[in-house]
């Protein structure tokens, strides 16, 4: 299969500054040499702890952030070599869909604007079309045209959602960063708007790189799965085999922490892991998730393990393997 997306040791490092004269005092590595690819029609699922970096390497990816160093290629086009004006015209075919929608739609705009923008600031429409494709964008989230007119603090948090997706499909992308996209809403909504991505996806033959820290949403709708600890990816599994054999103690960790229908009768065992993350600005030496590893080995402290695939579907980056 061919990669949509295709990574290659990708890097951002944030200085840290001090001093009267701003000094670079030290750097912290949100994403380390981290080489990925997405394949079409695919949603690959992005899992980790609050501030591992997967954020930051989905915005990466669709160029709301410059990387420090390495490549990102969309459909065989490298993205760190195009000039402003070709790398413009291709975003439009890579959008984002924020976590929250109280804070990602302008609350001064009203619907009609904040789906016109994208439009007028890529002139990739002919006005006469513009509003032809907001009434079909509006109908393709399930919204009607008769909230053109209202502004974002009109509307319930799920319906905001709506929005933020529609904003997301106005240029009619080929691939989509979801991140967190529920992790903000109801319980009780969270599930039409999973339902409403999983449609999208199959009607307009899109690719996702889906972004959230809840393991049974990212179950749900993926098939693959990367994790990710630290900055680094450290698994990478069909969806199955991650879920029903996860290589990683980070993965295993992760996977025993996720809550059960039915805890009363729940015989597996939690992996209950030592301490917080540690901090980017400060990794451990060898494997970065020494400070917290049940099985770490001696060599685990001096020797950092390298991603090794150990079959089609699954990498691990682990010392026991
Ligand atoms: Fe644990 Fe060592 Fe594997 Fe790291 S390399 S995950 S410390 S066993």
């Amino acid at each position: 299969m061919k990669p949509i997306i295709k990574i290659e040791n990708l890097v951002k490092e944030f200085p840290i500054r001090q001093g009267f004269f701003n000094k670079q005092v030290g750097a912290v590595y949100a994403v380390n040499n981290v080489t990925l690819n997405i394949y079409k029609g695919e949603t690959l699922g992005l899992v980790g702890e609050s501030g591992c970096g997967k954020s930051t390497a989905g915005r990466c990816i669709i160029g709301l952030e410059k990387a420090t160093s390495g490549k990102i290629f969309f459909n065989d086009v490298d993205l760190t070599k195009l000039n402003r004006k070709n790398l413009r015209k291709l975003r439009t075919k890579m959008q984002i869909i924020f976590q929250n929608p109280f804070s990602s739609l302008n609350p001064r705009m009203t619907v009609k604007d904040i789906l016109i923008e994208p439009l007028l600031i890529n002139k990739t429409f002919p006005k006469k079309e513009m509003q032809m494709n907001v009434d079909e964008t509006l109908e393709l989230v399930g919204l009607d045209r008769s909230i053109l007119n209202r502004f974002p603090h009109e509307f319930s948090g799920g319906q905001r959602q709506r929005i933020g997706i529609a904003r997301a499909l106005i240029l009619k992308p080929e691939f989509i960063v979801a991140d967190e996209p529920v992790s903000a809403l109801d319980v009780s909504i969270q599930a039409q708007i999973i339902n409403l991505l999983e449609d999208l996806k199959k009607e307009l033959n899109l690719t996702y790189l889906f972004i959230s820290h809840d393991l049974s949403v990212v179950k749900q709708v993926s098939n693959r799965v990367a994790v990710m600890y630290l900055g680094e990816i450290v698994e990478v599994s069909e969806v199955e085999e991650l879920y029903n054999k996860p290589k990683h103690p980070y993965t295993e960790a992760l996977l025993s922490a996720v809550p059960v229908p039915d805890p009363m009768n729940d015989t597996s065992k939690r992996i209950i892991l030592k301490g917080d993350i540690p901090s980017p600005a400060n990794p451990p030496e060898g494997c970065k998730f020494n400070t917290r590893c049940p099985k770490v080995m001696d060599i685990c402290y001096k020797v950092h393990p390298q991603l090794n695939k150990l079959n089609s579907n699954c990498s691990v980056r682990c010392h026991l393997y």
